[in-house]
């Protein structure tokens, strides 16, 4: 059983690699980006709520995203094992996350740390083109990286969870590297 899950700054390949390792292992892919995306197009009133916040590049209210978190987790498709990309991204969210994993006793086996420098980020992103990545907003993602998810590699760092992958590397690389890391 696989427990996963992806820190690392916006552009670092977490929704790639997190969705080929997810498959890799037949296991949910939970994207809280990709769940928020499909809100604001479906218009559901998450969605409504939530496009204010990633248009600007900032973080949506923590209420919504715990509740999202907490709703998905339990359904029973999530039972034997799950991959988390873009949760947590603050230390509220960490530490919700941690009383919840307790609760349902389902701790993560490793939060993976996919490090990549700056200038390939910013890079990676004026190419991939989504709405959100104007370099005005690319560059505010990166600062509400910096504040407010960074210092969660330290949190788990101190927990003894931490797993630091070389992001900037071919993508077949990097997912051996993560391959390596689940068989251990
Ligand atoms: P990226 O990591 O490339 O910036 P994501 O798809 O993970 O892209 O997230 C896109 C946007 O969705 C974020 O900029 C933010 O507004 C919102 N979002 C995603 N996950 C969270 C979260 N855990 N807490 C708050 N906002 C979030």
């Amino acid at each position: 059983m696989t427990r996963l899950i992806f820190l690392g700054a916006p552009g670092a390949g977490k929704g790639t690699q997190a969705k080929l390792m997810a498959n890799l292992c037949s296991i949910p892919h939970v994207s809280t980006g990709d769940i928020l995306r499909t809100a604001v197009t479906n218009q559901a009133s998450l969605g409504l709520q939530a496009k204010l916040y990633m248009d600007r590049g900032d973080l949506v209210p923590d209420q919504l995203v715990v509740a999202l978190i907490q709703e998905r987790l339990n359904n029973h498709d999530a039972q034997e094992g799950w991959i988390l990309d873009g949760f947590p991204r603050n230390l509220a969210q960490a530490e919700f996350l941690d009383s919840l994993l307790n609760e349902i006793d389902q701790p993560c086996d490793y939060v993976v740390n996919l490090d990549v420098p700056d200038d390939i980020l910013v890079q990676r992103m004026l190419e991939r083109g989504r709405t959100d990545d104007t370099e005005e907003v690319i560059r505010n993602r990166l600062k509400v990286y910096r504040e407010q998810t960074s210092p969660l590699i330290d949190f788990y760092s101190k927990r003894k969870k931490l797993a630091i992958v070389n992001g900037d590397q071919l993508m077949d690389g990097v997912t051996d590297d993560l391959k390596r890391l689940i068989q251990r």
